[in-house]
């Protein structure tokens, strides 16, 4: 099968004759490192293709960041991103360490854009790849995870991140995923998660895939172990067509994805919410290579091409995705795509620009031309529906302490605080392994405890409980650095056991 036959829709069509369309206002960020060369390359191909765009510029990233927003965009951009249909942004630069947050994950997770679309595909025989057959949609959840960026220095020891995953989250992207499926006439939905060990939070993204999948039973469907999938899809990406998977995940192998089809200067990437969308290359600001005008500006074009087709401009995006299959096909290539004796001629950014316009209106001769379905139904965006709510009671609570004694000693310091408030010191464990009681001698001890309490039957457990242990342990000078209420939901236990318990 060859991929680039497949009708690539737009997630949300015009009815508006495409002629006739006024500009559409979208907002423009030219980006840090390669970004400013990239975007002047794909914005001279839509122009010159006809788009109808009224450009919006705004400033984000290491200039924001570097004039002392730590967010990396000024308060002022939001009001534009909203008033615009649509950000096309290039890369921008994260400054590492102390202090600056991601404008990728805030932007995403501010304007609600849930939904990470990456399409990898590869082009043989006229761009080297050791997957000729390659056409993966990756759909990435993009608000949730360990990128929920919730994290804390416990103790001198231990730092924590939290990894948080929501039933509405889940239901929103593994929906999108199948309805991307359905319009763009995708065969097979697969879903990766890691829940053989978390079981609670990647249990719930399985679970809630395998309740959404009922609903399109001419969909197939999997579910791969994320390590196994991966592997698998390195290996043999054919076995694969739309892959759902959650935030970290889906960013490590929408990158690999995009190496193997050929370079991850080709891949492009859609973000997706009920209120805006953002369009932009898989890749990041390449730092080491800005300046020299040799970055690919393929994934930022194809994005742009995406977003064209967003805004309903289907016919110039149609237009561009054929005229820069025609350029590859040509053997014109950046340098990340040039293999001796297959590539023609090795070319600069801009001159690769140069070369999408000037075979706009041509179509590839031995890759598939594109078409996309300007008549395609739009991706309707879910809107969960809030679930009765399910009987919960408090059975417990893990208390974390810093401490630097000895298992044994710290569970007789615990236990003094534990009769009058109605709970048993049931366990301790050390970075999820039980460590008392019956200790192995051989597990590795931090200085961070998690102790778990659990009420006794019959007594009255509630926070004021709660607060009353914390009472306790404070006079007899435990350090407590969190607590974790345990709850049981329906009577099912919603937490899980220690290693060993
Ligand atoms: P990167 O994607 O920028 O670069 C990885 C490798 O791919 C480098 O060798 C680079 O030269 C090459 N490469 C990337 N894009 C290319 C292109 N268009 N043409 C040719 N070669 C290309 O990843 P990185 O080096 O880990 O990150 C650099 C910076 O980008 C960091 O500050 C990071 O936070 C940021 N970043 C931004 C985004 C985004 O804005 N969406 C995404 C990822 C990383």
């Amino acid at each position: 099968m060859n991929v680039q036959s497949k009708p690539l829709s737009p997630e949300k069509s015009d009815s508006m004759n495409e002629e006739n369309q006024s500009p559409v206002p979208i907002a423009v960020a030219h980006g840090d490192g390669i970004g400013p060369e990239i975007m002047a390359a794909s914005l001279a191909v839509l122009e010159a293709a006809g788009a109808k765009l009224d450009i919006h510029e705004v400033v984000i990233g290491e200039k924001a960041y570097l004039s002392g927003n730590s967010s990396g965009l000024d308060a002022s951009v939001w009001d534009i991103l909203r008033k615009t249909k649509a950000l096309y942004k290039a890369p921008i630069t994260t400054p590492q360490g102390g202090g600056y947050k991601s404008l990728n994950v805030t932007i995403r997770k501010s304007m609600g854009l849930f939904a990470n679309v990456r399409p990898c595909v590869s082009y043989a025989p006229v761009v080297e790849t050791k997957h000729a057959g390659m056409d993966v949609v990756i759909v990435r959840e993009n608000e949730e995870d360990l990128y929920a960026g919730i994290e804390h220095r416990q103790t001198d020891e231990v730092y924590q991140c939290l990894k948080v995953i929501s039933r509405p989250g889940c239901e929103k992207i593994v929906r999108y995923a199948f309805e991307y499926a359905r319009v763009n006439k995708r065969k097979k939905v697969s879903c990766f998660t890691k829940d053989n060990i978390m079981k609670l939070t990647d249990g719930l993204f399985h679970k809630v895939f395998d309740e959404v999948a009922l609903d399109y039973p001419e969909i197939e469907t999997d579910h791969w172990i994320i390590d196994i999938g991966a592997a698998m899809l390195a290996d043999q990406p054919e076995v694969f067509d739309v892959i759902v998977t959650l935030n970290l995940y889906g960013d490590i192998v929408s990158d690999i994805t995009a190496q193997i089809s050929g370079s991850v200067g080709i891949g492009p990437s859609s973000n997706i919410g009920a209120h805006g969308a953002m369009f932009e290359a898989i890749h990041g600001s390449a730092p080491t290579i800005a300046g020299q005008g040799i970055a690919n500006p393929s994934g930022l074009l194809l994005a742009g091409a995406m977003m064209l087709a967003h805004l309903g401009q289907t016919r110039v995006a149609e237009k561009i995705h054929n005229a820069w299959l025609r350029t590859i096909e040509d053997g014109i290539h950046t340098p990340d795509l040039f293999t001796e004796g297959l590539s023609v001629k090795k070319v600069g950014t801009h001159e690769f620009g140069e070369a999408v316009i000037a075979r706009l209106g041509q179509n590839p001769e031995k890759l598939d031309k594109v078409t996309y379905d300007k008549d395609a139904k739009p991706i309707e965006i879910y809107t969960p529906v809030p679930r009765d709510s399910e009987k919960k009671e408090l059975v417990g609570v893990d208390v974390f302490v810093q401490s630097r004694m000895e298992p044994d000693q710290l569970a007789k310091l615990l236990s003094q605080a534990e009769h009058s408030v109605g709970v048993k010191l049931e366990m301790i464990t050390n970075r999820g392994v039980k460590v008392w009681p019956d200790p192995m001698p051989e597990t590795f001890c931090t200085d961070h405890w998690r102790c778990r309490f659990m009420a006794q039957p019959d007594s009255q457990f509630d926070l004021a409980s709660v607060v009353a242990l914390l009472s306790r342990l404070a006079s007899s000078n435990v350090e407590f650095i969190k607590t974790e209420h345990l709850y049981t939901f329906d009577g099912q236990p919603g937490f899980s056991l220690g290693h060993g318990q």
